[in-house]
């Protein structure tokens, strides 16, 4: 069979968008040929947003199922297609239905917080979303008192702790790539660049936090990138975040923090690179595989999303 070369995806990629009214978007952690054909590239806040206000009949995720089904809950009217659906994530994974809802009764009369990355049946079953962009300001937007429970990244749900000192019971997820980053090689790398800032995700665990110079999401690290005058930074979130800070700030230099194990590629996300150029170049043609859910848990899911967007809206992130 005869393969295709990406530059013939690319070309076919914007045929089929302009024939169809699609837009693509694609998350930081694609990598950066994916990311440079999306109609807009950004982090799971952001893209929520433009999945809200879009004017196309067809939204194509380049990401993970969660961002794809947030997409859906936020514009049902529209096919929301998902060019690989084993595009999950570990710490999605890691809260099933039937366990949080034993988690919750186990801890009544709680607020539950719940992060972007979750399935709909999890949102579904929550009072308010949040990001790791707007985690600590959603949660001190509700009154001081509130007892809150926090799903399902406990290192999140842990940096949101210090920062707001609340009552808050953590679910125990975790994401397979934030954990993994080694302490001691990020230590390394910083002997051997000693100008270098470490710059962290809240998803990485705190003895790594600790030595952070800059905790943030990635729209904020990106951020702190452009607006910092220094050289070099050690990067400890998904590699593909690299692919924009190198775009707008080449002369700089952009070190991934290294995994634990070093004979792995564990600072990428396996789920985020199961989606390839040709893959979207299918998923347009043939329009599929989409993204159905249940109409019940769609309308559940959407209130503490949509709750979440107008605090972040009111507070201009
Ligand atoms: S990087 Fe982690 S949290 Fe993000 S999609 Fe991959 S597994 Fe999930």
């Amino acid at each position: 069979m005869k393969t295709q070369t990406s530059d013939h995806y690319i070309t076919e990629i914007k045929r089929l968008k302009a024939e169809k009214n699609a837009v693509i978007l694609a998350h930081f952690y694609q990598t950066g040929d994916i990311q440079d054909i999306a109609d807009f590239v950004g982090d799971s806040l952001a893209l929520s947003q433009k999945a809200a206000a879009n004017s196309a009949d067809i939204i194509l995720f380049a990401g993970v199922k969660f961002m794809a089904e947030t997409a859906k809950i936020l514009a049902p009217e529209k096919k929301v297609l998902l060019p690989d659906m084993n595009a999950g994530c570990s710490l999605a994974d890691s809260c099933k239905a039937d366990d949080f809802e034993k988690f919750l009764k186990a801890n009544p009369g709680r607020t539950v917080v719940t992060y972007v990355n979750t399935s709909a049946e999890i949102k579904a079953l929550s009072d308010i979303i949040c990001t790791s962009s707007n985690a600590v300001q959603i949660v001190e937007s509700l009154p001081a008192d509130e007892k809150i429970i926090f799903a399902p990244d406990r290192n999140l749900g842990n940096y949101v702790l210090n920062k707001t000192g609340r009552d808050i019971v953590i679910w125990n997820g975790t994401c397979h790539v934030h954990e993994e980053f080694s302490l001691e090689a990020i230590l390394r790398m910083k002997k051997e660049n000693p100008d270098a800032k470490i710059i962290v995700h809240p998803e990485c665990e705190l003895p790594v936090r600790m030595v952070a110079d800059f905790i943030g999401s990635t729209s904020a690290l990106l951020n702190f990138t452009r607006k910092d005058e220094s050289k070099t930074y050690i990067v400890a979130t998904e590699a593909g975040i690299i692919h924009q800070m190198k775009k707008e700030n080449p002369l700089k230099n952009y070190l991934p923090a290294p995994p634990r194990d070093s004979t792995c590629g564990c600072s990428e996300c396996s789920f985020m690179k199961l989606i390839t150029m040709e893959k979207i170049y299918r998923c347009l043609l043939n329009e599929k595989p989409e993204i159905h859910l249940d109409k019940e848990i769609l309308l559940k899911a959407q209130k503490p999303i949509r709750r979440m967007m107008e605090i972040s809206e009111k507070l201009g992130l």
